[in-house]
């Protein structure tokens, strides 16, 4: 209490000193006693004393109520009056001070204690209040959130920065109009809104929302997305006002709208995804049902892209999937929908169509783009793909039978030769989704030593020697039995998996081939099949030399063979990996040759050995034309100083037509079907 000072003002000097006597006693300092209001001011200034007794009637020309005004409003120094007037005019004069207190003379000293204990209480009360009102007014006016209050009657009271900023608004136009007329809710009756504020907030006293994702007017006419909240202000007797907190949720919108594009758009296409395009063919279903009408669904998947993939690296890959789906885009209208469901498949929904013919009609528009090729990265690239299309309601009522019908259509329009379009045919059904299967157990077929490798003996065209072995995979299927390699192969092709196949012929073939002249066979050369992949390999040099030293097979005991097609569609491609096998010393021979078309220029490039006279000219070797065939191929052979072989010799009446022409060698069932190894040595050893 000593800490506390107290200046006394006093105009009779011994009534002030004798105050200053008992405040003194009471435990309280008294830096100074003053007799005019000027000297009051002054010393109020110098002294910062924590309270002022003030008199009424001073020396000078201010009076007591006068001087406190000034103290008041300079210092903020709490006021208590001491004085002999009680009437009215003096009281209401006083009460404009604020002060905290009014003690009529004569007075006792308890009281006056009293007094002076309260307004000094009441002084650190409202101190404390007004800076926590300051901090309060302060922060309101600094985040980031709007605020605007209103009282009872839903009229403006108050309005932060950003509420000022946000609805365009200056607090000192707001203040007094209806809160609905600043806080204007697009979509939202104002009656509406006024309605739930009286009734909910003010009545109700609860926390709400006036709208999920609001979209607020501003005063220039704009519109900002918000969310916002209306609360009570609540005090005990009653509920005298609202606040209201909005915030600008426009990043957070278009942060939703990206999330929401991305969940449902493919990253790299930009297109819709399949969760998108099942959504869209499912509402185009329903439209279709109410309305009477087909659509189709189009399911596209891009012919041989893995080996782009595979050879030329992702990044080309993507290039050429970016633009395959912009080009399918302008094949397609408005209000199609073209999707990417998988790495290179796409799916398009055509809904409204008029009849299936509609659909082929776009189909074959979508394979007419493909017949000009893409450059990507100085590459000329050429690709085609295979279209399936199913009909709503024909092939399926619901989406999920429509996709999959299309897709079944889509390996039916890959079976046919690729780069065409099939309809869904409920008849060949069972046999493309035998062919799904079949993929799916393919991959496990090497694991589970499914896959094994028979071989044909190559004779002399005496047909009393055996001069070679060609290795033929085939894969002992669980169930389906022994499939010929026509079954899977070109599965395996498009999968990739066919590069594994050929791998796992070689290393078997070569093994064999060294297992059998250890056994004191006389020793043969083992021919393998490369597919079109294997010679894009970069490391197929290393490869085959690697299985040669596994299995300790001298280099020339293996041939490899290459068919006309392969060898000739990417000479630029295989010539490389071709000259790189003949310099380890392998023997090459072109497979299946005179069904493709190429020339003796281009064959020449070849480091090969031998020609292979595909089995379907010796088939029909009477037919003059075949006949014509053969003559020529084998008169250029010898020309190019290589040997010719005839495929598929089954009867002894093209033995002869072959000998007649100059063949060198054969292989057919006429000698000897392919065989399992151990049959190939049996056969080997009594001939
Ligand atoms: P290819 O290389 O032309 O193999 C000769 C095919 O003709 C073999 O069919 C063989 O069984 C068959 N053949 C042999 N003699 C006769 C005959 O007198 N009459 C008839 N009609 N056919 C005969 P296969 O084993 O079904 O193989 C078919 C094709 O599959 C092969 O044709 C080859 O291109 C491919 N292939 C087989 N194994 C592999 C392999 O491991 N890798 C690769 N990439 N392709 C392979
Ligand atoms: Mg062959
Ligand atoms: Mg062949």
């Amino acid at each position: 209490m000593a800490d506390k000072k107290i200046l006394v003002a006093e105009d009779e000097s011994i009534v002030g000193l004798h105050i200053a006597d008992s405040l003194r006693k009471l435990g309280y300092a008294v830096p100074a006693v003053v007799a005019s209001g000027e000297e009051a001011v002054r010393k109020s200034g110098e002294l910062r004393p924590d309270l002022i007794l003030m008199d009424i009637v001073l020396k000078g020309d201010m009076d007591g109520i006068e001087a406190a005004g000034l103290i008041r409003s300079r210092f903020n120094i709490p006021v208590i009056y001491l004085t002999a007037y009680g009437d009215d005019e003096t009281l209401r004069r006083a009460k404009i001070t604020e002060p905290l207190g009014y003690i009529l003379k004569p007075f006792k000293e308890r009281e006056l204690h009293t007094a002076i204990e309260i307004a000094l209480y009441r002084h650190e009360m409202e101190t404390k209040l007004k800076k926590m009102e300051r901090w309060l007014a302060t922060t309101l006016r600094s985040i980031g959130d709007a605020v605007i209050a209103a009282d009872e009657n839903i009229n403006i009271t108050f309005m932060n920065k950003t509420a000022e900023d946000m609805t365009g608004w200056k607090q000192e136009d707001a203040i007094g109009k209806k809160l609905t007329e600043v806080f204007n809710i697009k979509g939202e009756e104002t009656r509406t809104v006024e309605w739930v504020l009286a009734n909910k907030v003010l009545k109700e006293g609860v926390i709400i929302n006036l709208a999920e994702d609001s979209l607020l007017i501003t005063r220039d006419s704009k519109e900002i997305p918000i969310s916002d909240s209306a609360a009570p202000i609540k005090e005990e007797h009653g509920i005298p006002g609202i606040v209201i907190v909005f915030r600008d949720i426009t990043d957070r919108k278009q942060l939703e709208e990206a999330l929401i594009f991305r969940d449902c758009h493919d990253s790299l296409t930009g297109l819709p995804n399949r969760g998108l395009f099942i959504d869209r063919l499912s509402l185009k279903i329903a439209d279709a049902h109410r309305n009477n009408r087909q659509l189709a669904v189009l399911f596209l998947d891009l012919d041989r892209f893995k080996r782009i993939n595979d050879t030329l690296g992702h990044f080309v890959g993507d290039m050429l999937l970016k633009k395959v789906s912009e080009k399918i885009r302008t094949c397609i209208r408005e209000s199609d929908t073209i999707a990417r469901i998988g790495g290179d498949e796409f799916s398009i929904l055509l809904p409204d169509i008029g009849n299936a013919v509609d659909a082929g009609v776009s189909a074959e528009k979508i394979l007419a783009t493909f017949e000009t090729p893409y450059r990507i990265n100085g590459h000329e690239l050429n690709i085609s793909t295979s279209i399936g299309i199913s009909m709503y309601p024909d092939d399926g009522l619901h989406f999920e039978e429509l996709m999959k019908n299309a897709d079944i259509a889509m390996y039916q329009a890959k079976e046919k030769g690729r780069n065409n379009y099939q309809f869904y045919d409920p008849a060949v059904n069972v046999r493309t989704l035998e062919l799904i299967a079949l993929e799916n157990m393919l991959r496990q077929a090497i694991k589970r030593d499914e896959l094994l490798v028979y071989y044909q003996p190559l004779a002399d065209i005496s047909m009393q020697r055996v001069i070679g072995a060609e290795a033929l995979v085939r894969w002992r299927h669980p169930e389906l039995g022994l499939l010929d390699p026509m079954r899977f192969l070109p599965l395996a092709e498009e999968t990739g998996f066919i590069k594994s196949i050929d791998s796992f012929v070689l290393r078997t073939a070569c093994g064999q081939n060294r297992t059998w002249q250890q056994a004191g066979l006389s020793p043969i050369s083992v021919s393998v099949n490369f597919s079109a992949m294997q010679f894009q390999r970069p490391d197929l040099e290393e490869m085959v030399t690697q299985v040669l030293s596994e299995s300790s097979l001298g280099p020339e005991y293996l041939c490899v063979e290459i068919t006309e097609n392969v060898a000739m569609r990417d000479i630029e491609m295989t010539l490389p990996n071709v000259t790189r096998l003949k310099g380890l010393g392998i023997g090459l021979s072109i497979d299946d040759f005179g069904t493709g078309y190429s020339s003796l220029s281009c064959l020449r490039k070849f480091p090969i050995k031998k020609l292979k006279i595909d089995k379907s000219f010796v088939r029909d070797i009477a037919d003059p034309d075949n006949k014509a065939i053969i003559g020529a191929i084998i008169a250029m052979a010898h020309n190019l100083k290589l040997k010719t072989l005839a495929e598929g010799v089954e009867d002894m009446e093209q033995i002869e037509f072959l000998r007649s022409l100059g063949c060198d060698e054969i292989q057919g069932y006429l000698f000897s079907r392919p065989l399992p190894a151990d049959e190939f040595k049996e056969m080997m050893t009594r001939a």
